[in-house]
């Protein structure tokens, strides 16, 4: 830390990306990347005349993804917000919606970044446990008197809520911003979309980065009530009004006319993931009912480091967290069955 960092942030604990190293080819399988490129549509569009046009900004509005975004998820132009990555959104809506008088309720085990940045703004924030099966308990939320932040898949546990329970949430915090986290929706679970169209305190995060096969463009975009929306381009306009570059708003646009491409590709992994569970299951792991691109396994054999490090040397990268609660699973990107089938050949290896 310098001496000209502000004393505000000197207890920051900023957030910790999985592991990118560079000092030979790994399976990669601890970041929930897409295992397949974008669609073909995306790869035109950001060879085209766009970028002979990088020499100007982008459209502020972003009006053009905005308004694909709102056809493909039935809703009007004014419940959609686009920025660079949902990371950012989340940033916005801590900005947005807490402050020291109004904290934040999020699961104890969840995205890390959520405690990120309740520490950033210095709001106070409540971890709430979890259930022994790492499910979460609705009614752990009602009446919060908080934002309330979930993710639907939970990270890294990968289990979901039912639409019916997410509305119970919603019922229970008529004057709160609930903030539902959809990165990995588009692998098994129920989008809770629909919802915001009767519930004006909801807002529901998505991602490209998992189930479009764009990481590397950082987009996100969020779908909640006009109100809402209008908090969120407050906070853009008084940040970065060119949250979105030229390249990556073409291949927002483009991805949502090769929906059917999209469609099979998740398809594919969560077939794969039920694959991987099945067969790891055989080798005496025991893993949570992912609805998500990752699979949350414990091994009745070896601890979750002693697996992790023993996989790296073999070269393959999975996700392993020091937390207490869960320092004994790994989380498991599910990526295409011949990677997976190396994970399983190499864990062989291990247990014997
Ligand atoms: N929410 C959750 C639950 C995540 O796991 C991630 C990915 N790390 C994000 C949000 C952020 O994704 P991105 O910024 O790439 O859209």
């Amino acid at each position: 830390m310098s001496k000209f960092l502000s004393s505000r942030f000197s207890s920051l604990v900023p957030y910790t990306p999985g592991e990118q190293p560079r000092d030979m080819e790994y399976v990669k399988l601890n970041t929930n990347e897409s295992p397949f490129p974008p669609s073909n549509k995306v790869i035109e569009a950001v060879n085209s005349e766009e970028v002979k046009k990088l020499n100007l900004y982008p459209d502020p509005t972003g009006i053009a993804l905005i308004s694909a975004l709102a056809k493909t998820y039935n809703v009007g132009e004014e419940n959609v917000f686009i920025s660079n990555g949902s990371d950012d959104i989340l940033n916005f809506s801590f900005m947005a919606f807490c402050d020291k008088d109004k904290g934040a309720f999020f699961p104890e085990i969840s995205y890390g970044f959520y405690e990120v940045y309740a520490e950033l703004y210095g709001v106070n924030y409540k971890k709430v446990p979890l259930k022994s099966d790492f499910s979460i308990n609705p009614a752990d939320y009602y009446n919060a008197g908080n934002t309330v932040v979930i993710a639907n898949p939970n990270a890294p546990t990968g289990l979901a809520l039912s639409l019916a329970e997410i509305e119970e949430i919603l019922k229970a915090n008529p004057n709160d911003v609930v903030i539902i986290d959809e990165a990995y929706v588009d692998f098994g679970a129920e989008s809770c979309v629909p919802l915001t169209k009767k519930y004006n305190n909801l807002i529901v995060v998505m991602t490209y980065s998992k189930s479009r096969s764009l990481a590397g463009g950082r987009l996100g975009f969020a779908i909640a009530s006009a109100e809402l929306i209008s908090d969120l381009n407050t906070i853009k306009y008084s940040t970065n009004p060119y949250n979105i570059n030229r390249l990556t708003m073409a291949a927002g646009i483009a991805s949502l006319e090769d929906d059917d491409y999209y469609k099979a590709c998740n398809k594919n992994t969560a077939e794969v993931r039920e694959y991987t569970k099945a067969e790891i299951e055989k080798l005496g792991f025991t893993s949570t009912n992912s609805k998500a691109n990752f699979l949350f396994a414990k091994s009745n054999k070896v601890g979750g480091e002693q697996y992790y490090l023993a996989l790296k040397s073999k070269g393959v990268l999975v996700r392993h967290f020091k937390n207490e609660k869960i320092k004994d699973y790994v989380r498991i990107n599910i990526v295409t069955k011949e990677q997976i089938d190396i994970l399983l050949a190499k864990t062989n290896e291990i247990l014997n």
